[in-house]
């Protein structure tokens, strides 16, 4: 079994409409000139821990919303997909070292501008498990608590307001 591919596309079917409440959502985070966080997510337990730990970031961070992945990468003349792609910079917090959404993303904002995170170095458990309904929910949001500390803090020390941009890796 091949363990490489090389770059690729995904022919995406196209799509009329919006979703209401996020233009609204979006149009409110582009005012407020918000950081876009983006993760992955379960049915997988590292997505999930991701996308927990996304989720206390952008509500412990006041200059900092979550943004939807998917609207963002499959429905382009969203607003979602505007406030993420015009942003100053964007934050992904990837489930694992494969990096799904973040290798996506890069292609949509560039390298230069997103801080990409794998959050399984941050905490290194459950590498033998896919679900993440076999680890108790108290258990995956005491985990993503973890996670999410050690990224405030070094959003906090690294990229504080007006600081220069740069492209890191958190874990590796
Ligand atoms: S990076 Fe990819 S493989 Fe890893 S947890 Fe996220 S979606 Fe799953």
């Amino acid at each position: 079994m091949e363990s490489y591919t090389p770059d690729f596309s995904l022919e995406v079917q196209g799509v009329k409409g919006f979703c209401p409440a996020g233009e609204v959502y979006a149009k409110r985070s582009i005012a407020e000139k918000k950081i876009p966080v983006l993760s992955c997510e379960g049915p997988c337990i590292r997505g999930d821990i991701a996308r927990l730990a996304a989720n206390l970031v952008a509500q412990e961070l006041p200059s900092y919303a979550r943004a939807c992945h998917a609207e963002t990468f499959f429905v382009p003349h969203s607003t979602m997909a505007r406030w993420v792609k015009q942003a100053e910079k964007s934050v992904m917090i990837d489930g694992c070292f494969l990096k799904c959404h973040g290798r996506a993303l890069k292609g949509l904002v560039g390298e230069g501008t997103m801080i990409h995170i794998d959050a399984l170095p941050l905490y290194q458990k459950y590498t033998d498990i896919f679900s993440m309904d076999d680890v108790p929910e108290e258990e995956r949001k005491a985990v993503a608590r973890q996670v999410a500390d050690k990224i405030v803090a070094m959003l906090r020390t690294e990229h504080p307001q007006g600081a220069a941009l740069q492209t890191v890796s958190l874990g590796q």
